[in-house]
């Protein structure tokens, strides 16, 4: 830069601040230059929102411009009588609405919905999408209806609010009606005014001293100078041409192709609950139609079934609108989940219903089928979602979220990302590195800057509208849109569907780079964490959905029970709905975590009921106690899938030793000590000591926990180099086979039942915890040489390296692992399962003997202050399993920590299914979606390796498929032939997920 001619620079800077000023005090003003007051009257609702019909009925008082309005969350609904004079143009009278906007954020405030008296819907209002179009001139009627959402969130500020809860949230009105008055727009200065945007954007990011730069600056003043600044309108065709010609110069050959798919990102709940979300869906759609009918190339992609049944169920007439444009091609459905989930957390089950639900209410109520997995904002991204994307006949991925990295930069913009099983699918991060992007210069130099395969590629995509009550894409990003499909110094745009996109990104691209593995966002990994209670639900249920489907299945087929197919769906979609991206996380505010916490409780006892009655048809009111084996593995010598009389658990009994307690059983010798920690941990048939010696095992560690950012969100490693070990417990007694180790703390209790069972050491936690900001982890340090930790995720595991030899390792310092992780060298490791926990990590150290070691932990708690300023206060559960031995001990260990002894009465009942070899694990049994009575069966490859046997029925069928996820038939080598009502024979790949539909 140091050859920029100050001079050059100084003149040009000089005539663009005269520019600005003409744009800012002249043409801005004049768009709307004729304005009328309106009358207006105003009726508060109290409470929840009211459907339209109800809120007309009332009796609206008068209101002035100017009156404050609104408590937090509240409803006002005002109606607006107004008169459009006769002498405007049939297009030109809009309603500008001002409710008291604070400027910063295009969203996340106030918003209002426009119905005319009829209740249909016109459009909606947002900070900077503020103007209500009025059909017609003479007398018109309006009603606004306004929400009152409060500022939880002012970036970057993390300050504890007590809005985010309605029982703290203030009862006085937080905003005031600053604007409401009918106005003239003048579409001759409107266009001027986006002519002008659109080159005064590329001014600023240009290169400095270049000949484009300095032609645009030339044009812009040219358009000031031909404009009189006393009459606007009568000059503004001027001003347009002096600029046409700049809009005249084509782009180079070499500029980039930026498919603009017009979209906004809406979390369906976050800083509002879930009830906000479905008129946030309601207001972005309702502007999206209001766009279509006037821009005729406008694409609109949006994503989340449950977002379009709640348009359905809200406002059906809106619905109706959007089912149209779906059918014209206008409106996408996009990424084919019931939600954006996070897809660290979910089960495999979970996010192959998460697809499975979503593609069909697609498919039933619009239609379509999608093939783009669309999660932008996810916190990271699961190493085994390729295949089950693939499985569900899914494409391509769309995120963006990876750009957030505080670390490294993901070497890839348009790439194929393949999975544990070696699935691959096309993968895209919009280079501009936003789903909110306006198409504004800023955003399109960074496509450019940012676009990894620029050298032999030109196909981006862009996706551009205000999201989360933003109110999705503006007229004024269109009329952007339209100025640069072929500009000079801006890449290509041009508005299109992510289809076509993707499409055209393939073709220009045939040999992509491959990302292997899971894509670990380096951010936000104290979602891992936040909000146990969430988290704990979402565990449960979906431990008892395998349950309830299961045995009611098995109840249908062998006793001819109803199966509760409504109730099965309508728990899914409870579940599937807490999956999201914001809800499981954590990092909503605290009405979103009560909420979630009462509809797992809700879906757990309607579970347990239907558990209950499919045992019970099972029973054949026989009176024998057995024991109800969910697992894939057997227990208690019950087989897997089955029925039957159990042995019991053996647990040891403590015994008193000198320096403490010790359980023995055939299989482990422990000795807890008299600070609540384990000084010993003994494989007795290897002899082998599993803990380091000189170091304790099982110690819990409380360490501050202060982000710089995002705290409910984020975890600092530099917060954990300090903290403190609890060593000083207030007890350490027997209490029938446990040790039960009592801590105080803070203002915290914590209780520990610790136990030998069946050769496996448990704990049991019970934490009542009270303390803020804080993070509370579960260590244990293992005599193990390894270089990489196991942990189970979806349909498999993962291996991570422990070490930190590059930043990409020392970046991954918190990961996820479902039921167990392990830790092992070549004939020896560690298991260790728990019930609820998904953040650990695991690493590589030196023991205090100088030998070679690693440290495992859980992560238990933290108590983030934002946005809800109580998260996790209270009451926790956990228990988490140690154990010498492989990934098979492992795998037992985790589904006993999910399917506890469930003890019913009756007689054996054989499995519908078993499966010879052990590595193939039945992840699910079920009666096919579409109601037929087929019994849907899906498997997956456990141990990373080849599987072949057979799976054997004990149900009469007459034909066998393999199917994709929603159950049609495919292709498949892993289905190798079957003798109808007997077996099927199935070879499996490594980790390789199937799923066999037998016809019945
Ligand atoms: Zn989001």
């Amino acid at each position: 830069m140091d050859d920029v001619d100050p001079f050059a620079r100084g003149r040009l800077e000089l005539t663009m601040r005269r520019v600005r000023r003409f744009l800012r005090e002249r043409i801005e003003p004049a768009v709307h230059g004729e304005r009328r007051p309106v009358a207006v009257r105003a009726w508060t609702v109290g409470g929840e929102p009211v459907p339209f019909a109800e809120a007309a009925a009332q009796r609206f008082d008068p209101f002035a411009v100017g009156e404050p309005w609104g408590r937090p969350w509240d409803t006002v609904w005002f109606e607006v009588r107004g008169e459009v004079p006769q002498e405007w143009a049939s297009d030109e009278a809009e309603l500008l609405v001002d409710l008291g906007f604070d400027e910063a954020q295009p969203g996340f405030q106030a918003e209002a919905t426009a119905y005319r008296p009829d209740g249909s819907v016109v459009k909606a209002v947002e900070p900077r999408n503020a103007w209500v179009p009025i059909d017609g001139s003479g007398p018109f009627t309006l009603l606004i209806e306004a929400a009152a959402n409060p500022v939880v969130f002012t970036p970057y500020a993390y300050r504890p609010t007590p809005v985010g809860d309605p029982a703290s949230a203030g009862s006085e009105p937080i905003y005031r009606l600053t604007t409401l008055e009918v106005a003239r727009r003048d579409a001759e200065v409107w266009e001027l005014l986006q002519d002008v945007l659109v080159l005064d954007g590329l001014v600023d990011v240009l290169p400095e001293d270049g000949a484009r730069r300095a032609q645009l600056v030339t044009a812009l003043e040219r358009m000031v100078d031909v404009m009189d600044p006393a009459d606007v309108p009568g000059t503004a065709a001027a001003g347009r041409a002096a600029l046409a010609p700049a809009l005249a110069v084509r782009a180079a050959d070499s500029a980039l192709r930026v498919s603009a798919v017009g979209h906004a990102h809406i979390d369906s709940a976050w800083l509002w609950p879930t009830r906000e979300t479905v008129r946030k869906v309601a207001r972005t759609f309702a502007n999206v139609l209001d766009l279509l009918d006037r821009d005729p190339d406008f694409v609109y992609a949006a994503s989340s079934a449950q977002q379009y049944a709640w348009l359905q169920a809200s406002q059906p007439a809106l619905f109706e609108r959007v089912r149209a444009a779906v059918d014209s091609g206008r409106i996408r459905p996009v990424g084919g989940m019931w939600v954006e989930s996070d897809t660290n957390m979910p089960s495999g089950e979970s996010l192959v219903r998460q697809l499975v639900h979503g593609k069909r209410w697609f498919l039933e109520h619009l239609g379509v089928e999608s093939d783009e997995v669309w999660l932008p904002d996810s916190f990271g991204y699961t190493a085994a979602f390729p295949q089950i994307a693939r499985a569900a006949g899914m494409r391509s991925f769309v995120t963006q979220k990876p750009s957030w990295n505080e670390t490294n930069r993901m070497p890839y913009s348009t790439f194929l990302w393949e999975g544990i099983d070696g699935s691959r699918l096309l993968t895209h991060f919009p280079p501009a590195d936003t789903y909110n992007s306006d198409l504004g210069a800023e955003d399109l130099a960074r496509t450019e800057r940012r676009f990894a395969e620029k050298g032999r590629a030109k196909e981006v995509l862009g996706l551009f509208g205000f999201g989360d009550g933003g109110g999705g894409p503006t007229r004024e990003m269109l009329a952007a849109a339209h100025r640069k499909a072929d500009l000079d110094g801006s890449p290509r745009v041009r508005l299109t569907d992510p289809a076509t996109f993707f499409a055209d990104a393939a073709a220009e691209l045939p040999d992509p780079s491959v990302w292997s593995g899971e894509m670990y966002l380096e951010l936000h990994r104290g979602t891992l964490i936040s909000q146990q209670r969430t988290k704990r639900g979402n565990r449960r249920n979906e431990a008892l959905l395998r349950e309830a489907e299961l045995w009611a299945t098995t109840a249908a087929v062998l006793r001819g029970a109803a199966y509760p197919y409504d109730a099965l769906e309508e728990a899914w979609r409870t579940v599937l709905l807490q999956q999201f991206h914001d809800i499981l996380p954590g990092s909503s505010i605290a009405w979103v975590h009560q909420e979630a916490e009462r509809n797992h409780a809700a879906v757990s006892a309607a579970l347990e009921g239907l558990i209950g009655g499919a045992l019970a048809a099972l029973g054949g009111g026989g009176g024998d106690p057995v024991v109800a084996n969910a697992a894939p593995l057997a227990r208690h010598g019950v087989p897997a899938l089955g029925i039957g009389p159990a042995s019991e658990p053996v647990a040891a009994t403590p015994r008193p030793t000198p320096r403490g307690f010790a359980l023995v059983d055939d299989a482990l010798r422990v000795v807890v000590d008299r600070r609540g920690v384990l000084l010993s941990v003994q494989d007795r048939a290897s002899g082998r000591e599993v803990l380091p010696e000189g170091l304790p095992g099982g110690v819990l560690q409380l360490f501050r926990d202060t982000p710089r950012d995002w705290d409910a969100w984020d975890i600092d490693a530099e917060d954990q180099r300090t903290g403190v070990e609890l060593l000083a417990p207030e007890s350490v007694e027997v209490e029938g086979d446990a040790v039960v180790v009592r801590h105080r703390f803070g203002a915290s209790t914590v209780e520990v039942r610790i136990r030998v069972v069946d050769g496996r050491l448990d704990y049991a936690f019970a934490i009542d915890w009270h303390e803020t900001q804080k993070l509370l982890k579960l260590a244990f340090p293992l005599d193990v040489r390894a270089t990489h930790a196991t942990s189970e995720i979806q349909f498999g595991h993962l291996q991570r390296p422990i070490h930190r030899n590059t930043s990409w390792d020392s970046a991954r310092f918190e990961t996820v692992a479902h039921r167990w992780i392990h830790v092992g060298e070549t004939g020896f490791g560690v298991a260790i399962a728990n019930d609820v926990v998904y953040g650990h990590d695991v690493r590589a150290a030196v023991a205090p003997s100088g030998r070679p070691m690693a440290v495992a932990r859980l992560s238990l708690l933290r108590a983030p202050l934002f946005p809800d300023p109580t998260a996790d206060q209270g009451r926790h559960a956990f228990t988490v399993s140690l154990r010498p031995g492989g990934i098979p001990e492992a795998i037992d260990d985790g589904y006993r920590q999910h399917l506890p002894r469930r003890t019913t009465s009756g007689t054996p009942v054989e499995p519908l299914v078993a499966v010879t070899d052990p590595a193939v694990l039945v992840e699910a049994v079920k009666l096919a979606e579409d109601r037929s009575g087929d019994v849907v069966v899906r498997l997956s490859e456990s141990l990373g390796g080849r599987a072949a046997g057979e799976v054997r029925t004990t149900f009469p069928w007459t034909s066998v498929v393999a199917t994709d996820l929603l159950e049609r038939e495919v292709a498949s080598t892993a289905l190798g032939g079957s003798t109808p009502g007997d077996s099927a024979r199935i070879a499996l790949r490594p980790f390789e997920l199937l799923t066999l539909r037998f016809r019945r």
